[in-house]
């Protein structure tokens, strides 16, 4: 099964993600949602990037098919995908 994981501190809420996943792997929440308690924002993003209102979360992992699409449009470079065979895919901004 795929695993798609985001290193949370580092997800901007740009939403890029969620908008070019084939299979809506992705959901958008508030910043201050329970799953996102204790998560300090990354210095290093946060001098490229603006932190917005939201985090992304992977709800629907699984059903990745590994396009990677996302990997390319995620600008805090945090989305790491483990596929079928046990390959990692990291993002890097396009
Ligand atoms: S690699 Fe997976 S999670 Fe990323 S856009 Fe493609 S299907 Fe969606
Ligand atoms: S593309 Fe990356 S930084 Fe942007 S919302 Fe998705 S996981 Fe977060």
């Amino acid at each position: 099964m795929v695993q798609v994981d985001i290193e949370l501190a580092k997800c901007t809420g740009c939403a890029h993600c969620r908008d070019v996943c084939p299979v809506n792997v992705f959901e958008l929440k508030p910043a201050t949602a329970d799953e996102f308690k204790g998560i300090v924002n990354d210095p290093g993003v946060a001098a490229k990037f603006q932190f917005r209102a939201e985090k992304s979360l992977a709800v629907n992992g699984p059903e990745c098919i590994v396009c990677e699409a996302c990997l390319f449009e995620c600008e805090g470079e945090c989305i790491v995908i483990t596929d079928d065979e046990g390959h990692v895919h990291h993002s890097t901004y396009k």
